[in-house]
């Protein structure tokens, strides 16, 4: 099959990037190709470290690290790296900056989406080809060529879209007279890739007749266009279910199997987009968006589906003002840290989900030392403002995702998401030396305040533990730390 002989108009076909013509010719010639293919990309350091980095990503899964040029081409393969190359090189070209009407890091994000959709959706069944990723990412090229070429008009075709009926190719045919697939398949065989990448494109909206059919390139990046939305458009539990549907009509695959695929493709694409030099944004797994809105909602024995309907349901703004509630029950009224209660549920959350994902956990609780005694040599009203200066020195001292909370009278607890040993540690010395070190900031007294510190974690590969656990191991090691003489930090393990 041949491209299209059609007439595109007034509209100007934009002229292939410089280096994508060359990597081009150079697979066209046989026996030279393997040297010049890694002089082309190399002679680009940008686009080298792009090709290495994305070589190294897990999608390929390559148990050993790839640092050159020739060694992606040996593990690889040469087709793979070309496309790779080609993939960076044409988005790279077809970008600017995003202006009101037309956001291109929009359009990009969703296309490595639906690229790594694809790669993930042919590999699933079976289709697995070195053309799809580059197939799934240029899908909608037509779409910035219609817009590069003529704003005004692809303008209209986005604000009718809109208040249509008709679909974007309707749309299209009805302004142009002609769609994205078609100029996107026309630009792609005029810049000489090959049918195999072209041909798909050319139909991927299963509008017209022949190849479309189960397992086809061109049904993949139908379906790829579908996940990739799920992230990027409004999340809705019709279109879940219509990607569920679609799959288990096609290839037999369950549903369960379908919410694995629709977590990868947000934690690899996550990573890629950063190498198109585009900001994911706050893409996440849409299980863990999910899981935390059950937690959230209450709302644990919701399936899948019903939850991302009671989603759609909750206004934010009702969403607000709860959230504004919760926060005032959760305080502790002295130093406006969360209470104890809160944090008993903040680490029953973080203990699972560092469980379900396997990620790490820390948790400190520290005590003030002799405290007692300072409210009886200083009074009670010195003591309380230790408590608060503590507080405040807790909580500068922590990232933005840890959680200080009051434990109890002269007790503290910090929950710290994802932090390894040599940084809890660190930050609780950090902590502890700040503690001991503000002793004459209270109004010129004399007062010697110090902190004994209890710090626990649970790291990837350990056995799965729970909250008790969690805080006996950091109570044991504060005892610890108390028996040393105060004013230290100790580790006691799970
Ligand atoms: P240790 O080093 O063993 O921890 O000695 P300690 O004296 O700190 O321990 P203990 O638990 O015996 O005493 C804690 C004291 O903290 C008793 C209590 O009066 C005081 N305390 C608890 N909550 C508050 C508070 O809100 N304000 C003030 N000023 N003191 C408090
Ligand atoms: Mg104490
Ligand atoms: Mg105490």
């Amino acid at each position: 099959m041949t491209a299209v002989n059609k007439d595109f108009g007034n509209i100007k076909l934009p002229s292939p990037p410089a280096i994508a013509v060359r990597i081009i010719e150079a697979v066209k010639k046989e026996e030279t190709s393997f040297d010049e293919l890694s002089r082309i990309i190399m002679a680009d350091p940008a686009l080298t470290s792009k090709v290495l980095k994305a070589a190294n990503s897990p999608m390929y899964a390559i148990p050993s690290k790839i640092d050159t040029i020739q060694r992606a081409l040996t593990v690889l393969g040469f087709n793979a790296l070309k496309n790779i190359a080609l993939s960076f090189v044409i988005a790279n070209e077809l970008n600017a900056d995003s202006d009101d009407s037309f956001d291109f890091d929009f359009f990009w994000k969703r296309s490595v989406t639906a690229a790594v959709s694809a790669e993930l959706i042919a590999s699933l069944v079976g289709k697995k080809s070195d053309d799809i990723f580059v197939t799934g990412l240029l899908q909608d090229i037509g779409v910035v060529i219609m817009y590069l070429s003529s704003p005004k008009d692809y303008l209209i075709v986005l604000e009718e879209k809109k208040h249509s009926e008709l679909t974007a190719i309707e749309l299209e045919k009805k302004i142009f007279g002609f769609d994205h697939q078609e100029i996107g398949m026309e630009v792609l065989n005029h810049w000489g890739l090959p049918g195999s990448i072209y041909e798909p494109i050319g139909r991927h909206h299963l509008n017209g007749v022949g190849g479309n059919g189960k397992g086809s390139a061109a049904e993949i990046l139908n379906l790829s266009d579908k996940l990739s939305s799920l992230y990027h458009g409004d999340q809705s539990s019709k279109k879940l279910n219509q990607v569920k549907s679609a799959f288990r009509a096609l290839y037999g695959i369950e549903s369960a199997e379908i919410n694995d695929l629709v977590d990868q493709v947000a934690s690899h694409s996550i990573e890629i987009i950063s190498f198109f030099d585009i900001d994911p944004g706050d893409m996440q797994p849409l299980s863990e968006i999910l899981y935390e809105a059950k937690e959230e909602l209450g709302k644990v024995n919701l399936s899948y589906e019903q939850l991302v309907r009671e989603l759609e349901l909750a206004k934010s703004e009702l969403k607000k003002a709860n959230n504004q509630l919760s926060e005032m029950a959760f305080r502790d009224g002295l130093t406006a840290l969360y209470n104890h209660r809160y944090f008993q549920e903040q680490l029953e959350k973080e203990v699972n989900r560092a469980m379900r994902y396997q990620r790490a956990l820390s948790l400190i609780i520290f005590d003030l030392d002799h405290f007692k005694k300072i409210n009886d040599v200083h009074g009670h009203l010195v003591g309380d403002r230790v408590l608060k200066k503590v507080a405040e020195i807790a909580l500068l001292t922590v990232r933005e995702s840890d959680m200080v909370a009051r434990y109890g009278g002269e007790e503290f607890a910090i929950i710290l998401p994802e932090t390894e040993m040599k940084g809890v540690v660190t930050l609780a010395e950090r902590i502890r030396k700040q503690i001991a070190s503000m002793r004459m900031e209270l109004d010129g007294k004399n007062v010697d305040v110090t902190a004994s510190f209890g710090v626990t974690l649970w790291e990837k590969g350990m056995p799965h533990t729970n909250k008790e656990n969690m805080i006996s191991a950091a109570d044991n090691a504060l005892y610890q730390s108390k028996k040393k003489g105060r004013d230290k930090t100790s580790f006691k393990g799970l």
